[in-house]
């Protein structure tokens, strides 16, 4: 189960990953007010989508695109399902890892 990087906003508690560089988003806190923090790559699915037809080659076609919220109330973050899995279906458990700058979900267990 891997990490990914992030940054919290202490104003308004925003978490984003990657870190956001220019500031915060949601409230316009500068940047240098960011807290830097780690968020396990887990959680449940809360949406999937089957791509048949994408404009670059990599990944190959068809693929699933999974939508997970993340434990403890983190972002939802879209990734990239496994080659060669079913798609998992909603509320199902799935852990990720970045794999050359790409989210990659797989189950759980
Ligand atoms: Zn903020």
């Amino acid at each position: 189960m891997g990490s990914l990087s992030a940054s919290r906003c202490p104003a308004c508690g925003r978490l984003a990953t990657p870190p956001e560089p220019y500031g915060c988003e949601g409230c316009g806190a500068p940047a240098g007010t960011l807290e830097s923090t780690e968020l396990v790559a887990a959680g449940s699915v809360r949406a999937t989508a089957m791509v048949h037809r994408h404009h670059k080659p990599d990944p190959a076609t068809p693929f699933t695109v999974v939508e997970v919220v993340l434990d403890g109330g983190g972002p939802a973050l879209k990734g990239v399902l496994a080659p060669g899995l079913d798609p998992p279906a909603i509320g199902e458990r799935v852990s990720g890892a970045v794999l050359d700058g790409r989210l990659i979900w797989e189950r759980e267990g």
